[in-house]
């Protein structure tokens, strides 16, 4: 009796952990064009205003830049097979119109999966931000080849190999090393890249870009063993203001 119950509770709490991350992935049947039939909870994914986007036909307009006020916080990391993420610790937050949105981690994605004007670039990080309302603000940072950053000379120092491998990182990361001083940006709304594609997100892509080593991009794409990028979805009614 006593087994019985337990087989049926682990089968319970297998069903709900299937069932609460559906797989996919990048390529074939679990691939970018299949996401939004996935699942139910990934419906979004075939939404109206998705990201990423080509930066193209941009508006302009008088817009406050954003700015970051963030210090050391970036201490552990995690390879969950999807990307190569950086926890944040709390404290640090960007400034967009006047409202403080909370730095919660950094993650990367090669090659870019915004373009701008058609261009790809071989890096991208999204700095995921969020208010005190749960609502997120990404930033974007494009990497071109050129001079190594510190900050990822310090991350890929220890890399976690394995799927689902966090790491404790020894010193803080300063995330204000992946940024331009001046945060000079294109803006529009989108959603998140990956499932569940939930949208509301504002995206700020910095236009500028910033450099990595070739050795550094390298490193990023052997860890995943594929590329992690979206294609760039369709812009609909959406404006991009700059
Ligand atoms: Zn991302």
């Amino acid at each position: 009796m006593k087994i019985k119950t337990l087989g049926l509770t682990c089968a319970l709490l297998l069903s709900t952990t299937v069932m609460a991350a559906p797989h996919w992935g990048y390529e074939g049947a679990e691939g970018p064009n299949h996401w939004a039939k996935l699942s139910p909870d990934f419906v979004a994914c075939a939404g109206q205003n998705q990201s990423p986007v080509n930066i193209e036909g941009t508006v302009e307009a008088t817009l406050t830049l954003p700015q970051a006020n963030y210090q050391p916080g970036g201490a552990s990391m995690i390879n969950n097979g999807h990307t190569l993420q950086v926890d944040y610790a709390a404290g640090s937050t960007l400034l967009i119109d006047k409202q403080p949105y909370t730095l919660k981690q950094f993650h990367f994605h090669a090659p870019s999966e915004n373009q701008i004007r058609g261009q790809s670039y071989p890096l991208e990080a999204h700095l995921v931000h969020a208010n005190d309302k749960g609502e997120l603000a990404v930033l974007a940072v494009m990497f071109e080849e050129g001079e190594a950053n510190p900050l990822l000379s310090d991350a890929w120092r220890h890399l976690p190999l394995a799927t689902g491998q966090r790491i404790a990182l020894k010193s803080a990361l300063d995330a204000s090393q992946l940024l331009q001083p001046r945060l000079d940006v294109y803006r529009f709304n989108g959603s998140l890249t990956t499932p569940p594609c939930s949208e509301g997100v504002r995206w700020l892509v910095l236009k500028q870009p910033m450099t990595a080593s070739a050795e550094q991009i390298a490193a990023f794409k052997a860890l995943l063993h594929h590329p992690n990028n979206r294609p760039v979805q369709p812009i609909h009614a959406r404006q991009i203001l700059e």
